[in-house]
């Protein structure tokens, strides 16, 4: 019997990758969505979701792919009503309502997963095992990307809570805590806000370990996702956003194409739900607290779509 997932939130990546993700899995039936636009054809529209939970005890899965602001709200319900849910990235908009998040689902015997689809691309699992029990002496990530190709028109992510750059830098910094053989520490940022928005378009972090970043979303032309990481027995590169990688500059794996890592994060669910685990993981996102908490904020220009 497949499991039943009802997807809320039917907006870009709902439809980009996680219809078709659920559609291709033989374990996985998208049951219903709820939104309050957006649809799926030939399954069942709820705009409401206190009635779709009402109404669909049979949908034991609900997966949350709203912006992190409005999030909070349905993956509680969801938890009180028994469901096991599975949050896009960033998995909140705050640390603490996350960690409310990961108690409700305790206190109610269901799986929490915060899902990090970068963690998924295809060099980051041979990234991680190269550098198990190496020395990082120095690490670089160059994470540099169009806002208007990739968020066309979606004002929340410079409103409060949408993290401006930090939500494509989250991803980075995702793959980052998942592959450094040892934790690092934010030191300080410089945070670049256009003077008519409340989140960064830029940021430069420095971490502990010799480690630092550069996330800029003004980049035009060809698009950055890069992680350089040195250690003593030589150099090892993820390009492509942790697709492929490189050692000492010679290709070395992985593939150039995003296409596996939803299919990867509903099979990864899948065996949550099987097993009675949870997989709540906030590293990625305290370094992006810490970096609004102790970064200098510089205005830059105004910044329109
Ligand atoms: P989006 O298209 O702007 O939003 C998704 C849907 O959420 C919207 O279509 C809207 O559907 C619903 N929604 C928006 N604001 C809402 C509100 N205040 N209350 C209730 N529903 C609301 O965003 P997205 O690009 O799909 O991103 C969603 C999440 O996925 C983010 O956390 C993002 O970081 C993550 N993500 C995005 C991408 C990408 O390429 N864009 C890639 C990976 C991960 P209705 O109007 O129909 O309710």
């Amino acid at each position: 019997m497949p499991l039943k997932v009802a997807l809320v939130g039917i907006g870009k990546i709902a439809l980009d990758q996680h219809v078709p993700a659920i559609a291709a899995a033989a374990e996985w039936e998208l049951a219903a969505t709820c939104s309050r636009q957006g649809s799926v054809e030939g399954v069942p529209a709820h705009a409401d979701f206190a009635a779709l939970l009402a109404e669909r005890p049979d949908i034991p899965v609900v997966s949350l792919c709203l912006p992190p602001v409005p999030r909070f709200g349905y993956a509680a319900a969801a938890l009180r009503a028994g469901r096991h849910v599975m949050l896009e990235k960033p998995p909140g908009a705050t640390l603490a309502e996350v960690l409310e998040l990961q108690a409700l689902a305790e206190a109610h015997g269901v799986t929490l997963y915060t899902t990090w689809h970068s963690r998924m691309a295809h060099a980051v699992a041979p990234a991680r095992a190269w550098l198990a029990g190496k020395t990082v002496t120095r690490a670089h990530i160059t994470w540099r990307e169009d806002v208007r190709k990739w968020h066309p028109g979606q004002d929340w992510v410079f409103e409060p809570g949408g993290m401006g750059v930090f939500d494509p830098g989250i991803n980075a910094l995702s793959i980052l805590t998942h592959i450094l053989p040892a934790p690092v520490h934010l030191t300080g940022a410089e945070l670049e806000f256009p003077a008519n928005r409340d989140t960064p378009i830029a940021a430069q972090l420095r971490f502990s370990g010799n480690v630092s970043a550069d996330f800029d979303w003004r980049q035009q032309g060809p698009q950055t996702w890069d992680i350089e990481v040195e250690t003593p027995e030589g150099q090892l590169a993820l390009r492509m956003g942790g697709n492929v990688l490189e050692l000492d500059g010679a290709t070395a794996g992985g593939q150039a194409t995003i296409m596996g890592e939803y299919p990867a994060l509903y099979a990864r669910m899948a065996e949550l739900v099987r097993t009675g685990q949870s997989e709540v993981d906030l590293a990625p996102m305290v370094h992006v607290a810490d970096a609004l908490t102790l970064g200098r904020r510089m205005t830059v220009a105004p910044f329109d779509f």
